[in-house]
């Protein structure tokens, strides 16, 4: 699946689990943190002109971030900096899996390439996680995950009071819900998060 997507989905769930907005921020970034592995591409499209290019993507995504070592070491960084920090410690190793669920589902590439989830990485480098049923990136079954996050998204910003424009502009974000909830009225007073 695209970022997008996933970091949809991470939003969306870490909600109802969260009461702050760091810690929802903090389990937002687990759900799309394994894809760093795929920052390699910025560097294999400089090398290109260069005799011997590098391969970085095609080498190490989906296997450097996308394994159960690097679940426990981000949800531990993520859990030190949580101020509910037990269970940002959990909802970031949940979304965190979550993403690599949804991976082996429906992130087929357009040549056929499943990039396979090599989940015991580094200890065993030959063990991998693939499913004959996967779909290409961009199927039909992302976009509807993808509409139905964003629709969820949208309520829920609409009844906490607060969306991911908060963390750029809290004034724009005030304008957004408002916006929000002149058009879909609340039926009681929404539930705000904290910082
Ligand atoms: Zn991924």
């Amino acid at each position: 699946m695209n970022p997008i997507t996933h970091a949809l989905l991470g939003w969306t769930i870490s909600h109802p689990l969260l009461k702050s907005k760091r810690d929802i921020a903090l389990v937002t970034l687990g759900s799309v943190i394994p894809d760093i592995d795929g920052a390699g591409i910025i560097a294999d499209f400089f090398s290109q002109s260069w005799p011997q290019p590098l391969s970085l993507y095609s080498d190490y995504h989906h296997t450097l971030g996308h394994n159960l070592f690097a679940a426990f070491l981000f949800s531990i960084c993520a859990g030190s900096l949580a101020r509910e920090k037990l269970k940002t410690f959990a909802s970031f190793f949940l979304v965190f899996h979550l993403h690599l669920i949804c991976d082996v589902a429906g992130s087929k590439g357009p040549d056929g390439e499943q990039w396979p989830i090599f989940y015991f990485f580094p200890i065993n480098r030959d063990w991998k996680i693939t499913w004959s049923g996967q779909w290409e990136v961009n199927a039909w079954q992302n976009m509807l995950v993808t509409v139905i996050s964003l629709l969820v998204a949208l309520n829920q910003a609409r009844k906490n009071g607060f969306s991911p424009i908060w963390f750029f502009s809290r004034r724009a974000d005030a304008a957004f819900v408002e916006t929000l909830r002149a058009r879909f009225p609340l039926k009681e007073s929404g539930a705000n998060k904290s910082c």
